[in-house]
């Protein structure tokens, strides 16, 4: 098979160990950095980054292990090595936020990076980029998305 359209409007990802794996449809919503606390001790760094999408847009091939934190999220962990690969807020149960981290193929048909949320929780240490905003709060999913 040759068919270059199909095999390109994909995005691949899987976790640390390759147990978890989706495969995902461009386009995606806007991509995050989250600074919130839970991100950090997640990734054990200082941020971890999101790009959303529609929940129908992504498969999961096998799928991560659900843990809930806070009374507005979940996250898709690898119940084996740990990765996050996934968050999904219960405010807004359409879509799905998938770890930029976790991807493996079609990055380039992700959306670059929007805006910097949770600022407000961020490590005193962790250097936020220029060139976007730094939402204090989370204002995903908010309105922002359709
Ligand atoms: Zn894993
Ligand atoms: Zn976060």
């Amino acid at each position: 098979m040759n068919d270059n359209t199909n095999s390109q409007a994909q995005i691949t990802g899987s976790c640390a160990c390759g147990k978890v794996k989706f495969v995902a449809r461009p386009p995606t919503q806007q991509t995050v950095h989250c600074y919130c606390t839970t991100c950090r001790k997640c990734s054990g760094s200082d941020y971890i980054a999101f790009t959303h999408f529609n929940i129908d847009q992504v498969h999961w091939t096998t799928s991560p292990q659900i843990w809930r934190k806070t009374d507005r999220a979940t996250r898709g962990l690898c119940k084996t090595c740990g990765s996050c690969v996934s968050m999904m807020y219960d405010s807004d149960p359409r879509h799905i936020a998938i770890t930029l981290g976790s991807v493996d193929e079609g990055a380039s048909l992700i959306q670059p990076l929007s805006k910097c949320i949770m600022v407000s929780e961020k490590a005193d240490w962790a250097i936020l980029p220029s060139g976007v905003s730094h939402d204090q709060k989370m204002s995903v999913p908010d309105n922002e998305l359709d």
